[in-house]
């Protein structure tokens, strides 16, 4: 109600506007998501070299739980990260349809080049660019948001990595359990401190409350990834519980 009432007087006083070319009527208009423009490369989270998919180089990946990430875009995407700041802070909930779909179509471009990729049988592939099995099998996958804490998901109504999340579930038809992954634990933002620290703050903030994983992939799904911490605190915590590689899903670098 309360939020309903919120929404209606901002309305009023600032009407919706393509936060890309300022028509009228929605957060982006149609003409103007078609102009997005998704990473065609990714690279290894840890010394940040280019690769396909967003693999960890062999060494690098040594320290991880993680096995790497899916990053959508760069911060520098102004109309993308607009979108995030204005679906975080203004309770702006369709806005979540929007990047759920940018999302679904990054995704859908990295499946199919994966695709591609197992096909290249005469070619020797570098480590970094093999096809990945996780994409191959998406039936023995499970979508995971990284989760708010309670406190923090009532101060805001809802978790804007979940909505993304119920968005890829749809358009691929892939299991979501945004229940059991929980955040026990409210630490100190992220954005102030550096990458040894991060890793610190994180710890023991997240526990896994369900069954045991039965080898299932996972794909956990943020707004934002900045050092990795937090994804690979997730992914250490979803090992434990019997997932076989956890990958993240994210919209943009910060
Ligand atoms: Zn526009
Ligand atoms: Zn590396």
């Amino acid at each position: 109600m309360l939020l309903n009432a919120y929404k209606f007087i901002l309305d009023i006083f600032f009407p919706i506007e393509c936060v890309g070319c300022g028509a009228e009527g929605s957060w982006l208009c149609k003409k103007c998501f078609n102009k997005l423009q998704y990473r065609q490369q990714q690279y290894c989270l840890h010394c940040k070299k280019e690769n396909t998919f967003g693999r960890f180089c062999s060494d690098c990946g040594k320290n991880y739980a993680l096995n790497g990430a899916w990053i959508a875009c760069n911060y520098h995407n102004k109309i993308i990260v607009q979108l995030i700041k204005n679906f975080k802070y203004h309770f702006a909930l369709d806005i979540s349809i929007i990047l759920g779909d940018f999302v679904s179509l990054f995704f859908k471009d990295l499946s199919i080049k994966s695709k591609e990729h197992s096909t290249f049988k005469t070619i020797k592939l570098r480590h970094e660019d093999k096809p990945l099995k996780i994409l191959a099998n998406l039936s023995n996958a499970l979508l995971i948001p990284v989760p708010l804490h309670n406190k923090r998901k009532k101060w805001r109504g809802f978790n804007q990595a979940e909505k993304i999340a119920e968005i890829i579930s749809n358009n691929f038809n892939i299991q979501i359990n945004s229940k059991q992954l929980l955040r026990i634990k409210h630490k100190k933002p992220q954005v102030q401190l550096k990458e040894q620290q991060r890793k610190k703050n994180i710890q023991n903030c997240f526990k896994w409350d369900g069954n045991k994983l039965n080898n299932q992939n996972v794909i956990l799904i943020d707004d934002i990834v900045t050092t990795g911490a937090t994804l690979n605190e997730c992914a250490s915590v979803l090992k434990q519980a019997g997932a076989q590689q956890v990958w993240g899903l994210v919209i943009a670098k910060g």
